[in-house]
């Protein structure tokens, strides 16, 4: 898959519309009816400027790109006024608890330490938007299936809840961008950091294995595992994090499988898939 970087109006987009802000002579009064401006479309909500805002914090606040704050208000200048209303485009509100964290860091409070010995975060903590309506229901789990994300361009490097927001992005995205899925279609991702993260919620069947989704709880390891393994944190994550979804749908070793179980599939890389055989999981479907 392909994790684009969430849509940035281009420049000259940006360009134009500081253009005709400017030539209309405004560019510090919104609009004031309660309904978005002409420029909207879809999802959004109006915020009143604070005293101390500025645009780039009420961005960051509402995981938008300052660009589509700008676009979409037709801002003429970046400088923001008190009382000034500001149509927020693509979500409902701001994001719950900004967390007072390092970027790509999820909230310290929102981690759960798990009865498993593990570290679990909730989806809560993550994501930008809600789970779409497009999904069926999981009903029992019978099997887990691990994968690994793979290599991306663009996803190298970069902190794991980074790269879970890019992949949702792209899972969510409408096709042909993206795949046109209600969220992510995992339903656990295991950091690097050694924390499992909830990607779909378990009562939502996944998007993981093609023809093959059905009462399966997919588990995806953050990486590409062809040539080496996860580190020991991660993988001490992925021990017990299985350990206990077994435990939690009764779900014996043989029905513990690794992607190319099921499908047509490198994944989970040919060394993540060799540890999960060397564990007595992994067998043919
Ligand atoms: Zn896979």
């Amino acid at each position: 898959m392909a994790a684009d970087h969430p849509s940035l109006l281009s420049r000259r987009t940006l360009l134009i519309a500081g253009a005709a802000a400017l030539v209309a002579g405004c560019g510090s009064e919104g609009p004031r009816k309660e309904v978005p401006p002409a420029t909207a479309g879809g999802t959004g909500f109006w915020y009143t400027v604070q005293p101390g805002d500025e645009l780039a914090g009420i961005a960051t606040r509402a995981r938008v790109s300052s660009s589509d704050i700008v676009v979409v208000n037709s801002l003429g200048s970046l400088a923001l006024v008190p009382g000034q209303r500001l149509w927020i485009p693509g979500v409902q509100g701001f994001a719950s608890a900004a967390p007072a964290s390092a970027p790509g860091e999820p909230a310290a409070e929102a981690v759960v330490e798990a009865a498993g010995g593990y570290q679990l975060v909730p989806r809560s903590a993550w994501a930008r938007e809600p789970v779409k309506g497009n999904n069926n229901p999981m009903g029992k789990v019978l099997r887990l299936t691990v994968h690994h994300t793979g290599e991306h361009a663009g996803l190298v490097g970069l902190p794991d809840v980074e790269v879970i927001q890019r992949i949702e992005h792209y899972h969510r995205s409408p096709k042909p961008s993206g795949r046109g899925w209600a969220c992510i279609g995992y339903h656990y991702l295991v950091g690097k950091d050694g924390r499992v993260y909830e990607g779909r919620p378990a009562q939502y069947q996944g998007a993981h294995v093609s023809g093959a989704n059905e009462n399966n709880l997919g588990i995806s390891v953050i990486g590409d595992f062809m040539n080496h393994l996860p580190s020991p944190v991660q993988l001490a994550a992925l021990t017990a994090f299985v350990a206990d979804m077994q435990q939690k749908y009764q779900v014996s070793a043989r029905r513990v499988h690794g992607h190319r179980d099921l499908g047509r599939s490198e994944c989970p890389g040919d060394r993540l898939y060799a540890w999960l055989r060397g564990k007595g999981f992994a067998g043919k479907a």
